[in-house]
């Protein structure tokens, strides 16, 4: 019932109780939402901002929460309250051409996803939120192209791993000055560990988050770094978790280290952990968790340009392999049989040009050993070779597949090879890891160097390595892919000076990629 109070139906409760007196008691068969316009909401409803995401051909998802103490739970009375909200075709919202009034429940934490639809397609629109009278800050969006179009340029920005503590956010800074139409986000959005003294910036809290108010802290903390904001007030996102939303290296409902989580804990922290997710992020209700799961993997398609398929590589695998041989074991899985059926379907059957698959993690092999041999990560898709084995194979049936990943802390650009235990092999498409955005830091190059350089040999299809922050930036057009590495000098200040530091390029028809 709250839901269809409407904001003047609630001002007239409000009004009406004043010119009674209304009594306590009489109060209590209101809904919440007549409760909370008792006494006006605290300042700074909209300190979160806004943002938008997962674009269609004719909507968005735009997103904001309430919260006027966002470090410290959120602030919020414990009742329902309507946002109001706008989309227009210009900036000044003189063209508005959508608008209504969303709830923002407690159980969400008071956050808003409002899935505009009736929209046109590859439109850019501007969208505000309003609340108790206070209005949020205006945010800028675009929806996807057409179906059917054949857009001639999409420009992509691949962006991962942002540890608070680890430096300031400054690559989105740049990200905002290229003007994506959308921006991919590939995981670890947040992290878990506890605060550190000794950290450029300290996380909030005392220890790791566990429970839902610490984990929504967690986030309003990140997302109150300036350069993130602005950029998600900007474009719309396309995101997906991986491993420090909620745990390093969890796999299912299995922790890091058993011995350290019991599994009804896990359960619980994962729960806390999904639902603070949703509600931080501008994804659709296909996304509400359903306890200690939520669906991340999904399909967005950008005219018959280019088709997105969004991979959850942390739900549905198996417990990491511990040895070469385990790694090696045919019944691990991945991506769990449903999702690889949903997978594969979308990739035979696609319109599009290009197929890109978001995985949060690295696909190409990574050889850490020198010479005879190989010793892989065990976290990444090398720990799941015959799974990884069989999706490459399929690859030789797809059009232009390629693979944008995170995880790595590094940029490594590398072909895509039917069968790495063969280095002839065919290459079947080609792979982005777009370094970081802030995780480790500024890195010592030299020792980056010394460390990786004679794994080259044993790892033939990387095409470039590099362990300077920032994220990748892609122009996809119907021939080819131009893609930029965009690193930082620093994120150890609030500010940074961005250059690229290299050009690649991937033509449609000839799997691979190539340093331009
Ligand atoms: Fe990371
Ligand atoms: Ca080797």
């Amino acid at each position: 019932m709250t839901g269809a109070v409407s904001p003047d139906r609630r001002r007239f409760l409000a009004t009406g109780a004043a010119v009674l007196g209304a009594a306590v008691s009489a109060q209590l068969w209101l809904p919440d939402t007549a409760r909370a316009a008792e006494t006006p909401l605290p300042d700074g409803l909209f300190s979160l901002g806004v943002a938008s995401g997962d674009p269609l051909p004719d909507g968005v998802v735009i997103w904001t929460r309430l919260a006027p103490a966002p470090l410290n739970g959120g602030g919020m009375p414990n009742s329902t309250v309507p946002v109001q909200w706008e989309v227009a075709e210009d900036e000044r919202f003189r063209k508005v051409v959508r608008r209504g009034t969303a709830q923002a429940r407690p159980t969400y934490g008071h956050s808003v996803h409002v899935d505009v639809r009736g929209l046109r397609a590859g439109a850019t629109y501007w969208y505000r939120f309003r609340a108790d009278g206070q209005p949020s800050r205006v945010g800028r969006t675009r929806t996807a192209p057409a179906a059917t179009s054949s857009p001639g340029g999409l420009r992509v920005a691949l962006a991962s791993c942002q540890n608070w503590q680890q430096g300031y956010f400054t690559p989105y800074a740049d990200m905002l000055a290229q003007d994506p139409d959308v921006v991919l986000f590939v995981g670890d959005y947040i992290y878990e560990s506890s605060p550190s003294a000794t950290a450029v910036r300290r996380h909030e809290g005392t220890g790791e988050p566990f429970s839902l108010t610490q984990y929504r802290n967690r986030y309003a903390q990140y997302r109150s770094d300036p350069d993130l904001a602005e950029m998600h007030a900007n474009a719309p996102f396309v995101v997906t978790f991986d491993d420090h939303e909620v745990d390093n290296d969890f796999a299912g409902d299995i922790p890091q280290d058993p011995g350290k989580q019991a599994h009804d804990a896990f359960v619980a922290r994962l729960t806390a952990a999904y639902q603070a997710y949703y509600e931080h992020m501008p994804v659709r209700a296909t996304a509400v968790p359903n306890g200690p799961h939520i669906r991340m993997h999904r399909r967005l398609d950008f005219g018959r340009l280019a088709r997105l398929n969004v991979l959850d590589t942390r739900q549905f695998r198996s417990d990491q392999a511990t040895s070469q041989a385990g790694a090696q074991d045919p019944s691990l899985t991945m991506l769990g049989a449903e999702q690889k059926r949903w997978l594969l379907k979308g990739l035979r059957g696609s319109p599009a040009r290009w197929n890109l698959i978001a995985s949060q993690i690295m696909m190409a092999e990574t050889d850490l050993k020198i010479g005879e041999g190989k010793l892989w990560y065990y976290d990444a898709w090398d720990g799941y070779q015959a799974e990884r084995n069989a999706l490459l194979q399929q690859f030789r049936g797809v059009r232009n597949p390629v693979v944008l990943t995170g995880d790595r802390h590094l940029t490594m650009v590398s072909d895509l090879k039917e069968n790495y235990a063969r280095p002839t092999s065919a290459t079947v498409g080609a792979e982005f890891v777009g370094t970081s955005i802030s995780s480790n830091g500024d890195q010592d190059q030299a020792a980056f160097r010394k460390q990786w350089d004679p794994l080259r040999a044993d790892n033939p299809h990387w095409k470039l390595l590099d362990a300077h922050r920032g994220y990748h930036l892609f122009d996809i057009r119907r021939d080819r892919i131009d893609a930029q590495v965009r690193i930082v000098d620093t994120v150890l200040r609030p500010k940074s000076t961005p250059r690229t530091l290299a050009r690649l390029r991937v033509d449609a028809g000839r799997p691979g990629v190539r340093v331009v």
